[in-house]
């Protein structure tokens, strides 16, 4: 008999947790993970695996969990996902693999994240990534539960150590390659470090697989903007093979209405990489803090949105707002980000959308809204917010936080002769292998696509190792 419901995973109690910085979900343990894994059916031919962007052949993981074998379960995972404890925590599983599970149809799908973060925890407390074997005379060098040729003398180029450069990066060195990432800020991580708060997504983790990658033999040079210190042909140039573009997009979309100068308003990037980056939320540990009022206000409804209003509570808000302009059925963040927020007191304005900030001194007092209602879906498919004349409102605020998404940075694509943009800054690309315009060049991730998710950045990294991978020993 099949149980209709996943096993719950424990949380922090929501009153606790708005007071402090960590994680929310505690994980599973071994018998709850077995448990879970006892609903899988083992489909023989498994959609949930279609669902995911990696293909991690999931029926077969679980399959392990279930009897117990987690350290063969967490190698089927690593066999084609580098950072399974981060997938496990943040993809939107609900639209991929869960969201693909054949038990979905009638029950709840199996919870195949929790099974994938539960296995990537359980190695880590067991197994050390970074425990490498290499015997003197071989050519081949085991790193954790990976086999690495050494042997093919080629060098290639990474730039941007998110998600897409850092699987990349991973890929091409098991492929034996000698790789160097050039990451502009000084740590690594891309938004897993500078975006995703600690509380969903604990630091010490993203370390830990960005160690086991350095592990492996890749090199990654922080503080180093490439676009500055030199460019994509000063790479070429200086005997790099092929170059690999993960730079993101990390340049803030603002709403280009009066008052966005006032002091009080804070793009979600500068609020967030200043409370991650610069541990604003370890004030005065660190001397780094950052104003918050008492009553805040976070414009739009993804991902970005509830972490910006979650972390705006933990930082001394007492009234922490979102205003979006569609209704809750089309809210882009994960379902349990947006359950998590309820929980919080995270409080909803939906179909509402600023009009106006109102300032006094030079500061945020205030943000007139419109309401809005639903129209025919436009081009993204979701249904089009209309605003309604004469239905502005006020709220009185002190600090509003702007969530509306994010576009590439220009940077690399103005300095890079012969490089193909696209209408919208960002960097064209085939889908298929990465390349770009520009012959050894390829690119992936959110430079290509626009925001997307960790996960199909990830697939974009791999796509464009197998095709750098080709080109080396096709063309070069
Ligand atoms: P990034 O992660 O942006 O990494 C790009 C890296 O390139 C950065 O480290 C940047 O500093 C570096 N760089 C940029 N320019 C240069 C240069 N010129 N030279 C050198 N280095 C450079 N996705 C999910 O799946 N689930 C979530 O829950 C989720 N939550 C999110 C929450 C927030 C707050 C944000 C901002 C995003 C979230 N996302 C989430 C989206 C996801 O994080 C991104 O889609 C993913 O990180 C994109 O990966 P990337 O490698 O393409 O780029
Ligand atoms: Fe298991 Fe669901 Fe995948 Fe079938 S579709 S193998 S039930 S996780």
């Amino acid at each position: 008999m099949i149980k209709k419901t996943q096993t719950p995973m424990r949380e922090q109690d929501p009153r606790v947790r708005v007071h402090n910085f960590d994680e929310v979900p505690v994980g599973y343990t071994e018998e709850e993970a077995i448990r879970e894994a006892e609903r899988c059916l083992l489909c023989p031919a498994p959609p949930c695996v279609e669902g995911c962007p990696v293909n991690v052949d999931i029926p077969s993981f679980i399959d392990h969990v279930k009897n117990g074998r987690f350290s063969e379960a967490i190698k089927v995972i690593k066999d084609t996902n580098g950072l399974p404890a981060i997938c496990g925590r943040v993809c939107p599983q609900e639209d991929q693999c869960q969201g693909a599970c054949v038990l979905g149809k009638r029950f709840e799908p199996v919870a195949i994240g929790r099974l994938e973060r539960f296995c990537a925890d359980w190695e880590a407390e067991h197994v050390s990534p970074t425990s490498k074997v290499q015997s003197p005379k071989s050519k081949t060098m085991d790193v954790g539960h990976w086999t690495m040729d050494l042997t093919s003398g080629y060098r290639v180029a990474i730039i941007g150590a998110g998600p897409a450069g850092l699987t990349a990066a991973a890929d091409l060195r098991k492929l034996g390659h000698a790789v160097t990432v050039f990451e502009a800020l000084h740590v690594a991580g891309g938004v897993l470090m500078y975006g995703i708060p600690e509380f969903r997504l604990p630091k010490a983790i993203v370390k830990r697989e960005i160690d086991a990658l350095c592990a492996m033999g890749v090199k990654i040079e922080v503080n180093k903007v490439i676009g500055r210190i030199g460019t994509v042909d000063d790479l070429l140039d200086q005997g790099y093979d092929a170059v690999f573009i993960g730079t993101g997009a990390g340049l803030p979309r603002f709403l280009r209405i009066p008052g966005e100068n006032l002091n009080g308003v804070y793009s979600a990037n500068e609020f967030l990489t200043r409370t991650n980056l610069m541990r604003a939320f370890r004030f005065p540990d660190y001397d780094t803090p950052i104003k918050v009022g008492e009553r805040v206000v976070t414009v739009g409804g993804g991902n970005v949105a509830m972490d910006s209003a979650r972390t705006a509570l933990r930082l001394g808000a007492k009234e922490s707002i979102i205003v979006y302009r569609r209704a809750e059925e089309q809210l882009p963040a994960r379902a349990e980000e947006v359950e998590h927020a309820k929980e919080e007191g995270i409080q909803f304005k939906l179909l509402a959308n600023p009009v106006r900030f109102i300032g006094e001194a030079g500061r945020l007092v205030g943000v007139e809204c419109l309401r809005m209602e639903l129209g025919e879906p436009d081009a993204s498919g979701r249904a089009r917010p209309i605003p309604i004349p004469g239905s502005e409102f006020t709220l009185d605020i002190d600090t509003i936080i702007i969530a509306i998404g994010n576009e590439p940075h220009p940077l690399i694509p103005r300095t890079t002769e012969g490089l193909d943009v696209g209408r919208r800054g960002n960097i064209v690309a085939e889908n298929e292998t990465g390349q770009t315009s520009k012959e050894g060049v390829f690119a992936g991730g959110d430079i290509v696509t626009g925001a997307a998710t960790v996960i199909e950045a990830m697939g974009a990294g791999k796509r464009a190792a197998a095709a750098i991978d080709r080109y080396l020993k096709e063309v070069k």
